[in-house]
């Protein structure tokens, strides 16, 4: 909202022509953006992709030679739909359609990424039934675009300079599922990883019950593929992820990431956690915390349970306060500080590949990259302090370096 406000200033001043509002936000409150900000030209939601040429003021394309595509569904997802997961009943200025479609390979597009990296979004949607989200009601059933819509688009990418590829969708472990395909997301990725140009490909947000043998076989199998799995995990009280109708606990949870260990010697794991979701006791926090101190992860973001209106959670009983939720939240981060400083102080003098992006935010002292344990814009930083004579360090280019300095989150490099 306040980046909204601060573009309907530049709109009133006339420093911009046309301001448009597009997403998830509109969905949810379509008629109060509309009434409460007037500089608004346009909104535009989940499910009206087409109608942001309009909202620009272009004409939009004949209906025959739409960017989009409309996609197929699982049975899963038509099931679920049956029961009202996707209903939007009650909400503020809802439209009826669901967003069913999605872009290709054909659809032109403007990175807004850095020139070397970019993000693919492989599926849409999403079919799960956890209580704490109102996703599936924004974005409507999962839905895959085709395998080789993706890597037509990845060997676009890569001809044009880009080197790192981020697959992204709701549940990416779930890709390929409504296509027939078996394994979709091991077979997509063996795919991208004979795509020459590219030297990472890694995918984010794997549902902790989709990580199969076959995903990981196909992780270790590949040196393209970064060993890297983001499965967020939500919590791990087998009580409350049944609260969050999710299923699974700490037992299992280890049991997978010691399998990923296994299979992959030095993979990296990343997950979030929901703190104070309605009704977790001390008793179910500690179960967390004890299973943090276990699990060992190496990224991990907590996040405070937020009461969303027309989630299944809204209406749950015994909430817990904000100051406790937050209370909770920094408990659990301070156990990971001191977990996350362990793990890299013992990366202190090994060597890695990293992937220069340039001058240091922070201070233009440094420069700053990223090694394949990084994913782009969510992890640490690895700042670099010393470069060769010789290396003339570009940004976008890789690196050889050695891990100098280690602390809580980030790292200090030079290139070799
Ligand atoms: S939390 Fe993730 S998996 Fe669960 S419903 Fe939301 S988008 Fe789907």
């Amino acid at each position: 909202m306040n980046t909204i406000l601060e573009m309907a200033r530049h709109r009133l001043e006339g420093r911009a022509q046309k301001l448009v509002v597009a997403g998830c936000l509109v969905e949810r409150f379509r008629d109060q953006i509309r009434e409460n900000i007037p500089e608004v030209d346009a909104v535009v939601g989940t499910g009206e992709l087409e109608q942001i040429l309009g909202a620009a003021g272009v004409a939009p394309p004949p209906e025959s030679n739409s960017p989009f595509r409309i996609l197929s569904s699982r049975r899963e997802g038509d099931a679920r739909q049956a029961r009202g997961r996707f209903s939007r009943a009650g909400w503020d200025g809802a439209i009826a359609d669901l967003p069913s479609s999605l872009y290709d390979e054909t659809t032109p597009r403007v990175l807004a990424t850095p020139r070397h990296m970019a993000y693919i979004k492989i599926a849409e949607g999403c079919d799960h039934p956890c209580t704490f989200c109102i996703i599936p009601q924004l974005r409507g059933k999962f839905r895959s675009r085709r395998l080789e819509s993706v890597v037509a688009e990845a060997e676009r990418l890569a001809r044009s300079g880009v080197r790192e590829i981020t697959l992204i969708g709701q549940d990416t472990t779930c890709y390929g599922e409504d296509l027939e395909l078996k394994d979709g997301l091991a077979l997509l990725l063996e795919r991208l990883a004979q795509i020459e140009d590219l030297r990472w490909v890694r995918f984010l947000y794997a549902y902790p019950n989709k990580i199969t043998g076959r995903l990981l076989e196909t992780i270790v199998a590949h040196d393209k593929i970064c060993s890297y799995v983001d499965v967020p995990l939500q919590h791990a009280s087998p009580e409350v992820l049944r609260r969050m109708k999710r299923g699974g606990g700490a037992d299992v949870f280890l049991r997978t990431i010691e399998k990923a260990r296994r299979t992959i010697p030095d993979v990296t794991l990343r997950t979030s956690f929901i703190v104070g979701f309605p009704g977790e006791t001390e008793k179910e926090f500690e179960e967390l915390c004890d299973f943090v101190r276990a699990a060992r992860f190496d990224w991990m973001g907590t996040f405070g349970y937020s009461n969303q209106e027309g989630a299944g959670a809204y209406s749950l009983d015994n909430k817990v306060h904000a100051k406790e939720v937050e209370l909770r939240r920094k408990h659990l981060m301070q156990i990971q500080r001191q977990i996350s400083r362990k793990r890299k102080k013992a990366l202190l003098g090994k060597e890695f590949d990293l992937l220069l992006e340039g001058a240091s935010e922070e201070t233009d002292l440094l420069l700053e990259g990223r090694t394949a344990m990084h994913a782009p814009e969510i992890d640490g930083k690895v700042f670099v302090n010393e470069t060769p004579d010789r290396v003339e360090a570009q940004a976008g280019q890789f690196y050889r370096c050695q891990i100098v300095e280690a602390h809580d989150y980030d790292l200090v490099a030079r290139i070799l």
